[in-house]
């Protein structure tokens, strides 16, 4: 239950003075739907006003000027603006509003009186003017024009200036809390109490306190930290304290590892333990395995679903699209069977009486494992005794999606399978209520993808290399990234890309986008995996698993679009089989910075968890990149990137005040639940929910 402390924090936003059923919907766009929303909205810049003579009027400056009201100018057409002339000894300033405002400024500011004027300058040749100015008050009242004012990122319908009123109304309604941070920790920081850091929040002086590294900035990251660490730790434990089935390393599992063509790799025999340990403790596990594309994770589950399978029991591995499960399905549904272990493959294309044979055989328990999409999560499917669900990058999926697969069963082993890698930084933020295991380790023999970046003013180079390699019999991916926000026209671009490329080489180009029937992509797919397509024209959708070990060359077109992360998905799409390698990064000159320094980090290095970290140092301000794709939480004052130092901090922090106090008794447990209201991290969402 919430503490009726917060009860003023937790009202509609419409508590607030002037706001009407007409202004909440622009304060839930620019806030949120609560005065607590509004209060925790962050001014992103701010407005310095300085005294000035009329004379040294700046253009785009905003000043504050001590005038004469000098005459009226009324518009000559409606189209034109209402003005007023005013005017100090060193010369004449225009005010002009747009729109009936005549009458009404007449009275208000008769010629002759004495105004405080302030608004943002603007100069039309030898004339100065102030359009739509925020403060005219007489002269009197000149100190009441804040010489700092802080700017919120605001909403369409709702001025600036309203929603200052507005978070100032919240920050009065917003009580003293009690202190739920050890004080020593608070004295070492020396960080306000959490009133004061929300009041220098509102009250920037300068530009350095709106900067992730102000104290108040610094102490609210860290309370917001601390709310969602806290709701991780506890519902790992609630996820920890859920009795599973034990499951023993198999027999079954060492014959299937015995017929492996390889050896596993150390870091797959030590994620393959933590697996183990986890299955075999008798607790649910709730385990994510991180590893570039290619680091063996299938491998790994395969493994485990054979431990499961020697029980008699099942496992289900899901995947986000159609072609995932169809190749996940490919690898292991061969080893499996070869052991004895029964696999099937279940996806929204099965119909009819071959769908029905498929759910029956799950529902009996005679399919051990079943690769699927979607498709798993519906009703209809019934296993006998699913006691592994396995989910393929996992933040594709929702939670309740995730629910759903594990209610299919009791107590059911959760795994994830990520091939974004997280750095360990921020691990404890993304999976903070799961273990990780990390992929940390290639498989032998792999060479080194060739990277290469060049203007698209090489274009034509490129398609002559592409000609010469492409005869000789090697296999390539052009990617051509999002268009603006549409798949329409992705797919456009996509089209004429593939139209011009077999111009230049023939009909030896396949295209696939997101758009073409399901069947399609599949005849592609297939195409271009039996190497009858040399070259695959592709929007994204490759982007995640998909495995054709002969393809070679990898284009990206406009790569200086994708971030870095993405750009390491999809050059990790070749570098797969013997051949050797190369990605070529297409840009549209000129290039940013950033967007130099992520095609110079990908020419550097190929290790997912050094690239994530690198990325992570790239990230400007608000550009979260490859993050939020991977699940990292929205937050409202923590920055991953600048306060990472705290992160570490809260994690610790939170672990301990649950492990001396679990129920949150004390006093300052009892405000530790008042802080976890306050943010509003529920416990109570299950596994992975940081999504
Ligand atoms: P991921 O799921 O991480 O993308 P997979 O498990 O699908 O990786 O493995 C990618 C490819 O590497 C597969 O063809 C697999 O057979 C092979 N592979 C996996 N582990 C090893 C290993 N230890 N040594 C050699 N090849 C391996
Ligand atoms: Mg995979």
């Amino acid at each position: 239950m919430r503490p009726e402390i917060l009860f003023p924090l937790f009202a509609p936003s419409t508590a607030l003075k002037g706001v009407g059923p007409k202004v909440a919907p622009l304060v839930e766009r620019a806030a949120g739907p609560l005065v607590r929303d509004v209060l925790f909205l962050a001014p992103q810049s701010l407005i310095e006003r300085r005294l000035a003579k009329v004379e040294e009027a700046r253009e785009g400056e905003v000043q504050i000027f001590a005038v004469t009201i000098d005459a009226h100018l009324p518009p000559g057409r409606s189209s034109h603006p209402y003005r007023i002339r005013a005017a100090d000894e060193t010369g004449f300033i225009f005010l002009s509003w747009f729109k009936g405002y005549g009458p009404h400024l007449l009275r208000q500011h008769p010629v002759g009186s004495q105004r405080a004027i302030s608004g943002k300058v603007e100069l039309f040749n030898i004339e100065r003017q102030i359009a739509h100015a925020d403060y005219i008050l007489p002269i009197e009242q000149i100190a009441e024009i804040p010489p700092i004012e802080p700017v919120y990122p605001t909403t369409a319908g709702l001025p600036p200036r309203s929603l200052s009123k507005l978070v100032l109304e919240a920050l009065a309604k917003a009580p003293d809390l009690p202190e739920w941070q050890d004080p020593a920790w608070l004295a070492k920081q020396q960080w306000p109490s959490w009133r004061e850091a929300m009041a220098q929040l509102h009250a920037p002086q300068s530009l350095y306190d709106l900067a992730p590294l102000s104290p108040a900035r610094r102490r609210l990251a860290y309370d917001e930290l601390l709310a969602h660490q806290l709701a991780m730790a506890q519902r790992k434990a609630v996820n920890r304290s859920e009795a599973a089935p034990v499951i023993p390393p198999s027999a079954l599992a060492a014959q299937l590892e015995g017929k492996l063509p390889f050896s596993l790799t150390g870091a797959q025999i030590r994620s393959l333990g933590e697996l183990r340990a986890d299955l075999g403790s008798g607790q649910r596990m709730s385990r994510i395995v991180q590893g570039d594309v290619g680091s063996g994770k299938t491998v790994v589950a395969m493994l485990a679903m054979a431990d499961v399978a020697a029980l008699g029991r099942q496992s289900a591995l899901m995947a986000p699209t159609e072609i995932l499960a169809r190749q996940h399905f490919e690898t292991i549904a061969d080893n499996l069977e070869s052991i004895g272990v029964s696999t099937i493959l279940l996806t929204g294309r099965d119909k009819g009486a071959a769908r029905s044979a498929k759910l029956a055989a799950i529902a009996s328990g005679e399919a051990r494992v079943v690769v699927g999409t979607h498709a798993l999560f519906q009703d209809e499917v019934r296993f006998d005794a699913l006691s592994l669900a396995i989910i393929d990058e996992q933040h594709r999926f929702g939670v309740s999606e995730r629910r759903r697969l594990q209610g299919k069963g009791e107590a059911v082993h959760m795994l994830a399978l990520s091939a974004t890698p997280i750095p360990r930084t921020l691990e404890l933020t993304v999976f903070g209520d799961l273990d990780v295991s990390r992929l940390d380790e290639k498989p032998p023999g792999r060479k080194p993808v060739i990277t290469n970046a060049a203007p698209t003013t090489r274009l034509d180079q490129a398609v002559e290399r592409l000609r010469a390699a492409v005869a000789g019999g090697a296999q390539a991916f052009w990617i051509c990234p999002l268009v603006a926000e549409s798949d329409l026209l992705d797919v456009t671009a996509a089209e004429v890309r593939a139209a011009a490329l077999t111009d230049a080489l023939g009909d030896a180009v396949g295209l696939i986008h997101g758009k073409l029937a399901p069947a399609e992509k599949d005849r592609v797919m297939a195409a271009f995996a039996e190497g009858r397509i040399g070259v695959l024209v592709a929007t994204t959708v490759v982007e995640v698993g998909v495995n054709v070990p002969r393809a070679s060359i990898m284009v990206i077109e406009h790569a200086e679009r994708f971030g870095l992360a993405q750009l390491h998905q999809l050059r990790g799409r070749v570098g797969r089989g013997s051949a050797q390698s190369a990605c070529l990064l297409l840009y549209d000159p000129p290039l940013s910075q950033t967007a130099q320094a992520r095609m110079e980090i990908l020419r550097e290095t190929e290790d997912g968890f050094l690239i994530a970290e690198k990325d992570l140092e790239l990230r400007g301000g608000g550009d979260l990149m490859g993050l939020k794709q991977s699940g990292f939480p929205a937050y409202r004052f923590a920055d991953p990137a600048a306060h990472r130092d705290l992160l570490m901090a809260a994690a610790d922090d939170a672990r301990l005040i649950l492990a001396r106090d679990p129920a949150l008794a004390s006093l300052r447990g009892k405000a530790v639940q008042v802080l976890q209201h306050l943010f509003d991290w529920r416990a109570a969402e299950g596994w992975a929910a940081a999504g």
